[in-house]
């Protein structure tokens, strides 16, 4: 008895001793002042005001030439025309660009287009893409989605958020850049795909490989990512940016069983479809492994002395709350899918008829992976869950491993957070995953260091309307995004 009280006391000790360190540590981690920069560019009203006046009008034109990704469709031919149109209106509408920069058109419908820059320095890359996804319900939209219609400042159009706004965005800058005859120290390249939506294997891989053959070194790419938002991190209150620094992997497995069919009235128990149920079920009841690494562990680390005292205690001391955090993640679909690699069945086949036995029966398991998980490891772990032969697992389509995790420092990553902190007040600027795709995954061997991030403060109304319906941006948000991009111009 005595022995368990001492054991219970000392076990006491020690946790109080584990707490005050705890909360030790969260007491030193001070926040540092954000809007440490200043703009590097000091706009008169005059040249804000002709922003306002005609940024937003200009993505309205953009967004009525209708450049859309159908799945396994040949886009490149249905969208031709309106591709070769829309660079026309490029050329015209940013005359000063059209004079300065090489335009170079990549594989009939990508562009790429360089405005040298005075130094030596590798170039800094900055991407975006003119196609969008396709609008089926286009009937239910306030305004027509390729009508560019803006109604008191807003503007409603398919591509509004992604992505014709990071590549108007980024023409308007470069415009207004060689316009107001400011420097341009490091070379600018502008890669436009035409498919990022289906994949981006005739744009931006083609880009890429035209970079790579002709030795052009890129010292990093600036991509779509995340906006600046509000309430996305637990336990922060100040706007937050994140910078994607990898996406994750993609891989569709399909699982196969065949066995011998027949007539309804008399089956087998294990027919096809019982033995493939059976796999999925228990597919469904397993989750792959949640790691609290980089870039999500960066991201915990770098808000954690910007948030409420409890969340500040819990992640600032991830060396000891790590297993809890990965707890409290699990609970959310999207926090969930930011720490593991997830799987989902997205398609069933079997049988025509409704009174034979199907000969076979297959399922289409869609995963995205965690970076550093790769596409065989994974395969590996679902036979093993499986664990029945009659089920065969092989790759169903073209797969992409998650691509690495750029450096959350250097070049690329310090100008873009300077941009941020100088134009977005109190505004915490942290890594992290991008759990979607973007053209980045296609320039791996261009240059290791990828940043996702688009310079527009999104509210939760403008998120849920990307892909969906009454996707908008409104004046202010895509004025803002402008003149980002001209201050991270200068400085590069
Ligand atoms: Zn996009």
């Amino acid at each position: 008895m005595q022995s368990v009280k001492r054991s219970l006391k000392i076990l006491g000790v020690l946790l109080l001793l584990l707490v005050s360190t705890m909360v030790g540590i969260a007491l030193f981690n001070q926040p540092k002042a954000l809007n440490d920069a200043t703009a590097t560019i000091a706009l008169k009203n005059n040249d804000l005001a002709a922003i306002e006046s005609s940024a937003l009008e200009h993505l309205a034109q953009a967004s009525t030439y209708r450049i859309v990704g159908y799945d396994g469709a040949n886009n490149d031919s249905i969208n031709h025309g309106n591709i070769l149109a829309f660079h026309a209106w490029l050329r015209s509408t940013y005359p000063m660009v059209a004079k300065h920069a090489k335009w170079e058109i990549i594989n009939q419908h990508s562009l790429l287009i360089t405005l040298q820059g005075s130094s030596k320095q590798p170039a800094a890359m900055f991407i975006g893409h003119m196609d969008v996804v396709p609008t089926p319900d286009s009937n239910q939209w306030k305004h027509g989605p390729y009508k560019g219609s803006i109604v008191q400042d807003t503007l409603w159009a398919r591509g509004a958020l992604d992505d014709k706004n990071v590549v108007i965005g980024l023409m308007e800058a470069a415009e207004r850049t060689l316009n107001m005859g400011l420097p341009i120290k490091r070379t600018l390249i502008f890669g436009f795909g035409h498919d990022e939506e289906t994949g981006g294997k005739h744009g931006a891989a083609e880009i890429a490989r035209h970079l790579i053959q002709n030795k052009i070194p890129v010292a990093f790419i600036s991509d779509e990512g995340f906006g600046v938002m509000k309430g996305i991190v637990p336990g922060l209150k100040n706007q937050c940016a994140i910078i994607g620094l990898s996406e994750k992997g993609f891989a569709s497995i399909k699982l196969k069983v065949e066995q011998l069919g027949g007539h309804s009235a008399w089956p087998n128990p294990e027919n096809a479809t019982a033995i493939l149920s059976k796999g999925l079920s228990k597919l469904e009841h397993h989750q792959f492994e949640s790691h609290l690494e980089n870039p999500v562990r960066g991201l915990f680390s770098e808000a954690a002395p910007y948030m409420d005292f409890g969340y500040k205690v819990l992640f600032s001391n991830l060396w000891a709350t790590a297993p809890l955090v990965k707890m409290v993640l699990q609970g959310g679909e999207k926090t969930a899918a930011s720490i593991r690699t997830t799987h989902v069945t997205t398609i069933l086949r079997a049988g025509n008829k409704e009174n034979v036995v199907p000969p076979s029966a297959e399922a289409i398991v869609n995963l995205r992976l965690f970076p550093g998980h790769k596409i065989t490891d994974a395969i590996k772990e679902i036979n093993a869950v499986l664990d029945d032969p009659r089920i065969k697992a092989t790759l169903y389509s073209e797969s992409m491993e998650a691509t690495p995790v750029s450096a959350a420092n250097g070049d690329g990553y310090d100008q873009i957070k300077a941009s941020i902190h100088a134009h977005f007040p109190e505004t915490v600027v942290v890594p992290g995953l991008v759990i979607t795709g973007t053209d980045c995954k296609n320039y791996t061997a261009v240059t290791d260091r990828m940043y996702r991030f688009v310079p527009f403060e999104f509210s939760s109304a403008n998120l849920s309307s990307i892909h969906g319906i009454n996707e908008y941006i409104t004046r202010k948000q895509f004025s803002k995004g402008v003149v980002f991009y001209m201050d991270l111009f200068q400085r590069l």
